[in-house]
């Protein structure tokens, strides 16, 4: 890029500044009216946002309230397998009449789409770029070299290079080990998202593999998550986005058919227990109290209203988001209060620690055989053996 006289006066600040302890919310833009998207990013550190008119959407909400959020755009770009070849997807929308910041430059083909997404991203008002990333099948070192590579040729301070792992990158010490040596070697923020068919922190030894990967890197994040983003935080990320909503909590693998024992259903609320420190669905939520009516809920959006109240539908769906953020928002506050390092860790495990209690306490009430245990994930967090 040439530059211009004063063009060290406008430098934006870098994004590891800026980011530095926040505790997004990653959304889609569909879901809720414009209104809603604005309130959650007032009430919150910031947005990430998904869904095809994402770009647009930072666009007008910066326009609309300039700086009084942060905003970042997830370009989603972990429908496909990442190659060594093509480990990014190519800029499939080219807004039309924008000049790139980068035209000057060498890199042509698929260098030039990555930085034609992120300067649209930049040019949108958000506070980065983050990188379109396609899916990194477990093992696959040479796809992370390749990755690697590329990013070390992008602008660091305002680039965030998405990384979206499949679970089995977590299952062996020395897959982690070598994804902390290749992904140190970028001064960039790196973006971890983990992927698996379904919850991949479901699966034995990924949280555990998670939390070991997240405390060896330096300037790392963990976006597209549930709570293990506070999990993260608490071990030293730099930030971590939450998802709002299910799909959003983690990456589903390229081609992977769900089991047909789910049934699928038009509309799935997911709620969750402020207590158990854990998602549930609107259904089985209500079978845990079948016989009583359930805790009242005392977050922000529910004021002492039955937690058993919302059903699979909507209006309830969309309440029940509302709910979560609000229920988890206290507990990234209390993480943000804390100190790094030590008193982080242990005011995290301290919530998790009641959880677990929360977990037994509830099944001795009901006593009654084939009791949810608490899940696999909480348990590797108190560092319980599985
Ligand atoms: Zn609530």
């Amino acid at each position: 890029m040439t530059g211009q006289p004063g063009d060290h006066l406008r430098t934006p600040p870098f994004a590891w500044d800026l980011l530095q302890d926040k505790i997004l919310v990653h959304t889609r833009t569909s879901s809720g009216t414009r209104g809603d998207i604005v309130r959650t990013g007032q009430i919150h550190d910031g947005l990430t946002l998904c869904g095809a008119d994402a770009v647009q959407t930072a666009r007008e909400c910066h326009n609309q309230c300039p700086g009084q959020w942060l905003q970042l755009v997830d370009p989603a770009a972990y429908e496909d397998h990442a190659t060594p070849e093509e480990p990014f997807r190519p800029d499939r929308v080219r807004l039309t009449g924008q000049a790139s910041l980068f035209e000057d430059d060498e890199d042509k083909g698929v260098g030039g789409d990555v930085r034609s997404i992120l300067d649209t991203q930049l040019r949108s008002g958000t506070t980065a770029g983050l990188t379109p990333t396609r899916y990194i099948k477990a093992g696959k070192r040479d796809i992370v070299t390749a990755v690697v590579d590329f990013a070390s040729r992008l602008e660091a301070e305002q680039t965030i290079l998405t990384v979206p792992l499949d679970h089995g990158w977590l299952r062996n010490d020395d897959d982690i080990d070598f994804l902390v040596e290749e992904l140190d070697q970028l001064p960039h923020i790196k973006a971890i998202t983990l992927g698996a068919v379904y919850n991949p922190l479901g699966l034995k030894g990924t949280a555990t593999g998670l939390r070991r990967l997240i405390s060896g890197l330096e300037r790392v994040a963990l976006i597209r998550t549930d709570l293990a983003g506070l999990d993260a935080y608490a071990h030293g990320a730099l930030f971590a986005s939450i998802g709002m909503q299910t799909a959003l909590r983690h990456v589903r693998t390229p081609g992977a058919v769900p089991s047909k024992k789910r049934k699928p259903r038009a509309v799935t609320t997911t709620v969750l227990h402020p207590q158990l420190l854990d998602y549930f669905n609107a259904d089985t939520l209500r079978e845990l109290y079948r016989e009583g009516d359930g805790p009242a809920c005392h977050c922000t959006e529910c004021q002492g209203r039955p937690l058993l109240r919302f059903d699979h539908n909507r209006a309830d769906q969309a309440a029940a988001n509302r709910h979560n953020l609000a229920t988890w928002l206290p507990w990234a506050k209390e993480l943000q209060r804390a100190a790094p390092g030590r008193p982080r860790r242990a005011a995290w495990h301290e919530i998790c620690w009641d959880a677990v209690q929360a977990h037994q306490e509830l099944s001795e009430h009901r006593s009654s055989p084939g009791d949810p245990e608490p899940p696999r994930w909480l348990k590797e967090w108190v560092g319980e053996p599985n």
